[in-house]
């Protein structure tokens, strides 16, 4: 299995990446140097995690060339009426010329502003301040008002997504549409117990891995983009070594029979 995986627009996207929310200024410089020389490329950041500053020092610290990074931000909602101020703020505070992924945080549908927002994404990926456009905490009706009033198709759905919660029917809605489906709290936020089901722990004994690598191992092969979050050196390096072993079919089952359709986050239609 690959490193990355192309996207509706024929961009490529690593499959996992580093997930920064919760994290200060001051600990993103140090998570995402580790990350880089751990093998990520990806970094996921949105201006309400208030840490972009840190992600662009980070950035501008690195060694590793522009072209081979792969920066993630989100537009806030409140900013839906105000794409272009949003994104140039976002871009300033990372000291880049360009996002590869920007998305659209939550639909916030009592708002009425998301698609607007998204001929705002459309516009601004024209003039090359992002590459590929996505949204985030979406259900199938808003996507689909998205296609109907502008014909483009976001390439991403950053959803919530973990063995708790598995959201399968949106995941496969999603799937069949060629958009990607990348899980956030892929490690129900620490576990939530799952890191000590015994389904888990077997497993994870078996190929001499953690629960949190089986775990994301198993995101992996449901074909589920992953941004696991960690300021832990340790963690960071152990989170992206799940590309050295498979799962097969029965283990696969058991991690699907944990789903308890336990929502960790706020209700995509509620929250804005
Ligand atoms: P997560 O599921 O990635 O869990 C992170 C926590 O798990 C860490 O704080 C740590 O306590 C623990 N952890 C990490 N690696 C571990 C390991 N190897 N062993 C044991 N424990 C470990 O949760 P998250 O941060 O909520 O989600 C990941 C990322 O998704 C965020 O950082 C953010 O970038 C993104 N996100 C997006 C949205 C959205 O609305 N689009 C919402 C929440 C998060």
């Amino acid at each position: 299995m690959t490193n990355s995986v192309k996207m509706l627009d024929g961009r490529s996207i690593p499959k996992l990446g580093l997930g920064v929310w919760q994290a200060t200024n001051e600990q993103v410089i140090e998570a995402i140097t580790t990350a880089f020389e751990a093998g990520y490329r990806l970094i996921d950041t949105a201006s309400v995690y208030e840490n972009e500053t840190g992600v662009g020092e980070a950035l501008k610290m690195s060694t590793l060339p522009r072209e081979e990074m792969f920066i993630t931000s989100k537009l806030w909602n409140p900013d839906q009426s105000n794409v272009e101020q949003a994104l140039e703020d976002s871009l300033t505070r990372l000291q880049l010329d360009y996002l590869d992924c920007y998305l659209i945080h939550w639909p916030a549908p009592s708002l009425g502003q998301y698609t607007n927002a998204w001929k705002g994404l459309i516009k601004a990926q024209q003039s090359g301040l992002i590459k590929s456009i996505g949204v985030s905490n979406f259900l199938p009706e808003h996507i689909d008002t998205l296609i109907q009033q502008t014909g483009v198709t976001p390439v991403i759905n950053q959803i919530e997504k973990h063995p708790l919660f598995s959201q399968q029917s949106l995941s496969e809605w999603c799937t069949q549409r060629g958009i990607l489906v990348q899980a956030w709290s892929p490690l129900a936020q620490g576990g939530k117990g799952i890191f000590e089901q015994p389904e888990v722990t077997t497993i994870a004994a078996k190929y001499a891995k953690s629960p949190a690598q089986v775990i994301l191992r198993w995101h992996l092969q449901h074909n589920t983009l992953v941004i696991p979050k960690s300021v832990t050196q340790s963690r960071i390096v152990e989170n992206i070594q799940v590309f050295d072993f498979t799962l097969t079919p029965e283990e696969m089952t058991l991690i699907d029979g944990l789903d308890k359709h336990q929502r960790l986050g706020p209700d995509p239609l509620e929250f804005v």
